[in-house]
């Protein structure tokens, strides 16, 4: 049993995971302020003597002995929640990574960091490969988010090269399933909440930029498996389903799977917005043998069940 901590543990991924981890026999404790995360994605381990809930935000030190893993994922990911408060995303995902770093630093804990595809920004190279450094505008509206988790892969490449810590690096892409909150502002779960509202499907810009969907189960095997691969492989490795869509696609496709009555319409793209984002996995399937299993239509069947029973 390995006594594993995750932080931002009661949000859409973080709570995937410590659930997984439980399953497998693993001391848990889950750290998150609950800015986007819930205590209702958490409850169904609320009790178990295995799980352990701590309100704590990662800007500020936390204190613990005995950790074998962290996973740090606190962090906003969806665009909304993200720009909300752009100051308070950088210093999560800088403070609180430097703090996070500097526990596993004192415990000798191996630490994982959910970097994102965001790290490409509007990418010129498609598929995007590990080796890319991408194209991010600096001072944009998404600046906070792209800029926080590039800063927070350099620190743990430093704290690799410097202070010899063992660190995983992982390129999250669009991922989407039950838990994620029904006003996220994620495409996925705003497009299926309106699809059973029988509410108008909304559409920014053209709807011809394109996104890779990757089904949550398929992202915790990913990071369960770059967890325990050998030290020497530290990535980054791109974690996502190289199933390229259009947004009207994704939008045609949850308006069939539901047979919903909504209507597409189009509103004004948001500043920065990539136009295309497709992983290339071949890094992940040589050296996880991974690959996700799961395609869109399974998937979107699953979170309209998931947000049925939730009774939207
Ligand atoms: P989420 O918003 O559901 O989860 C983030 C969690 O972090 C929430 O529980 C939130 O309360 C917590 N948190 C935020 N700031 C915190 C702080 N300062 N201290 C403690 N807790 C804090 O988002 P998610 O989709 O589950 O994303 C989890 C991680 O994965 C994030 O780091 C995100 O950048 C990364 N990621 C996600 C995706 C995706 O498609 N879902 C893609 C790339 C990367
Ligand atoms: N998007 C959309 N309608 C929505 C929400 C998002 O058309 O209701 C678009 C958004 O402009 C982007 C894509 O869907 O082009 C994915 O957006 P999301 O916020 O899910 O993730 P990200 O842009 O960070 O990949």
């Amino acid at each position: 049993m390995k006594t594993i901590l995750v932080s931002g543990g009661a949000g859409f991924i973080g709570s995937h995971l410590c659930t997984r981890l439980i399953s497998e026999g693993h001391y848990v404790i889950c750290l998150d302020n609950l800015f986007t995360g819930t205590r209702m994605n958490i409850m169904h381990l609320k009790g178990h003597p295995n799980f352990e809930f701590v309100h704590h935000d990662i800007e500020l030190p936390y204190h613990r002995e005995g950790l074998d893993e962290i996973y740090n994922l606190a962090c906003p990911a969806s665009p909304v929640h993200y720009q909300f408060d752009a100051i308070k995303t950088i210093k999560t995902s800088v403070v609180g990574c430097i703090n996070m770093l500097g526990l596993a630093k004192r415990t000798g804990a191996k630490i994982m960091q959910a970097s994102t595809s965001e790290i490409y920004g509007d990418p010129t190279v498609h598929p995007q490969v590990e080796s890319y450094w991408g194209n991010v505008n600096p001072i944009g509206i998404r600046s906070c988010y792209d800029e926080g988790k590039r800063c927070a892969e350099t620190l743990f490449m430093d704290y690799h090269r410097q202070n010899h810590i063992r660190i995983k690096i992982i390129r999250i892409f669009n991922t989407y399933g039950p838990r994620m909150l029904p006003d996220d502002g994620r495409v996925v779960s705003n497009f299926v909440v309106q699809a059973l509202q029988n509410r108008n499907i909304t559409i920014y810009g053209t709807g011809e930029q394109t996104r890779s969907f990757q089904y949550i189960d398929d992202l915790i095997e990913g990071m369960i498996r770059m967890m325990d691969s050998e030290d020497t492989f530290i990535g980054p490795v791109n974690i996502g389903n190289p199933h390229e869509f259009t947004i009207r696609e994704l939008a045609e496709k949850v308006i069939a799977v539901s047979g919903s009555k909504s209507k597409i319409v189009f509103e004004p793209l948001p500043h920065d917005d990539p136009k295309q984002r497709k992983p290339d996995i071949t890094l992940a399937k040589e050296k996880l043998h991974w690959e996700p299993t799961i395609e869109l239509d399974e998937g979107l069947h699953r979170m309209l069940d998931y947000f049925n029973d939730y009774r939207i």
